[in-house]
């Protein structure tokens, strides 16, 4: 074991050395290390595949292909750790949680850099978005677990229920590409507040942030063997990770079929379940809203981190009356959106995240042709200069005269591809809306309050946003409907679920 353990230098050379990376990426390929037992450690097997950059299409990294030989270490390592974590008092818990927290505060544009350099996202949005997030749902779990309290029940026969929570035991998160630490982050903070030990997978396809952020938990002191963070493939390490015997619960989020294929797994072995899945977002605009406010945030809802968030609303309804007005006003502002290097400071739309991803969204810019679509703004694949030609590239596109039937309509298409369609009636709008299978987030327009409170009851989504996209209230429950998943995550919602409630009843 100790000869494959790569040698951890406390030095700030690791956070400097993803701008080491950003500057000399044709020629530095760095070896990314699974983090097991408070350890960086190679894959088992010896297996690596190589990291893209989107930015350049060229290779800065190589990622173990680990394998459920891995995944036995990290489960072992987890379980010895187990049961003196969840001893631990919550507050010492929450101290290394702060400590991690502060650190990835102090190291946020490193972070931010390496982010970019692996997702292709505008170091801008890595900056203020991405590493911030992360370091808040550090330090909101850390903290939210110091105020969390359990349940009475008093019954007038003289006899008392309390619920017990208890952690549950080796939990495993499974996180997707499109906001790799902050999504990672968001599940494994709750799951180790709890006092779980884990084991987690970040995407394959952005596993660098997660390797970063495994070098801050040892610089903070997080007691070995309570995160281990395996790299690798979905359905090799992955799907170790939920067939795993011991392995008690399963938070993932992703696509819509992995998570019907992890639930195919997982339910007859009655793991818990949390699977935040898929979207087709709708954006419904009222003529009475607030015309500016609305065009400002839409832009930024069809078209931040390159249309690759699942809460973007990717079909636009609007009220006859203002399609028109609309719609020339949008393609105006979205026409003048640059696709640029994700490095320079001004570029706000960046490369999508792989050569798959992005040939298909071109496929389904196809398919929306052939389905009768006219596309009125982008619609092709950008190819920059120089560095970036290999990189991975799509205009913001808008098509508009498709039917709410049509593929186009109905299936993720997850890119900075919107639809725009118009309605007559508020009832209208909502049978569009709701005509999808998945029912993740919904936004509304208008500046009528009834209309507003209406449109949320009937919307059959787990998030709407009024005059407003992406407002984040940490303690909220979040997750969707329908195909978008099954569950709540955030606040208490996400520490009930990493816990199993006990009755335990006395007669007085
Ligand atoms: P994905 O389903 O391909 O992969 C997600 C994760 O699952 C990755 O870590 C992957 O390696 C792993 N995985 C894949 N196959 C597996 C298997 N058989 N067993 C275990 N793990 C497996 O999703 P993606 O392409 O990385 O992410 C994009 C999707 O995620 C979109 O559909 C998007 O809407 C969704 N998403 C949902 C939310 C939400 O909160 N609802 C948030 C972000 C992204």
């Amino acid at each position: 074991m100790q000869n494959k353990c790569i040698l951890f230098i406390y030095a700030k050379l690791f956070y400097i050395l993803p701008s080491l990376l950003i500057k000399f990426s044709a020629t530095i390929v760095e070896k990314i290390a699974n983090y097991i037992d408070g350890q960086l450690l190679e894959p088992t097997a010896g297996l690596y595949f190589e990291n893209i950059s989107p930015i350049t299409g060229k290779a800065f990294s190589l990622i173990p292909d680990s394998d459920e030989k891995d995944v036995e270490l990290a489960y072992k390592a987890a379980e010895k750790a187990f049961h003196s974590w969840s001893n631990t008092p919550a507050t010492t818990r929450s101290k290394i949680m702060v400590k991690i927290a502060d650190l990835i505060a102090e190291n946020l544009n490193a972070l931010a850099k390496a982010e970019s350099l692996d997702n292709g996202k505008p170091l801008a949005l890595s900056t203020s978005v991405d590493i911030p997030r992360a370091e808040s749902n550090i330090r909101f779990f850390a903290t939210s677990i110091l105020h969390w309290s359990s349940e009475a029940h008093i019954m007038e026969n003289n006899a008392i229920n309390y619920t017990n929570r208890k952690p549950i035991g080796v939990v495993g998160c499974i996180s997707p590409w499109n906001l790799p630490l902050y999504l990672f982050t968001w599940k494994i903070a709750p799951a180790m507040a709890a006092g779980n030990t884990v084991v987690a997978k970040p995407s394959e396809i952005t596993p660098y942030t997660a390797f970063l952020f495994s070098k801050i938990c040892i610089e903070a002191g997080l007691p070995a063997g309570v995160l281990n963070i395996v790299h690798g493939f979905g359905n090799k390490a992955g799907n170790a990770i939920v067939s795993h015997k011991k392995i008690k619960a399963i938070s993932f989020t992703g696509g819509t079929s992995t998570g019907a294929h992890i639930a195919s797994i997982a339910a007859p072995m009655f793991k818990k379940l949390s699977l935040e899945l898929g979207g087709k977002n709708p954006n419904i605009i009222f003529a009475d809203a607030d015309f500016d406010k609305m065009l400002a945030t839409t832009l930024r809802s069809s078209f931040s981190n390159q249309g690759q968030i699942c809460l973007c609303g990717s079909r636009i309804l609007v009220e006859e009356s203002i399609y028109e007005k609309f719609k020339s006003a949008f393609v105006e502002k979205v026409s003048k959106m640059t696709v640029g290097d994700p490095m320079y400071p001004d570029t706000k739309t960046g490369a999508v995240v792989s050569e798959a991803h992005m040939n298909k969204i071109l496929s389904y810019i196809e398919l929306a042709k052939k389905e009768g679509g006219k596309i009125i703004c982008g619609g092709e694949r950008k190819v920059l200069s120089g560095e970036l030609e290999g990189g991975f590239y799509i205009q913001p596109t808008i098509i508009e005269g498709l039917p709410q039937a049509c593929r186009t309509n109905q299936e993720e298409i997850f890119g900075p591809v919107v639809t725009i369609s118009s309605f007559k009636t508020e009832e209208e709008a909502i049978t569009m809306a709701n005509d999808t299978q998945y029912g993740l987030a919904a936004t509304v327009w208008t500046s009528n309050l009834s209309k507003a409170h209406r449109c949320a009851a009937a919307l059959d989504t787990g998030i709407v946003w009024i005059n407003t996209w992406l407002l984040r209230d940490l303690r909220t429950p979040f997750g969707g409907t329908k195909n978008s998943g099954v569950g709540r995550e955030g606040g208490f919602e996400a520490l009930r679920f990493f816990t199993e409630a006990q009755n335990v009843c006395i007669e007085l």
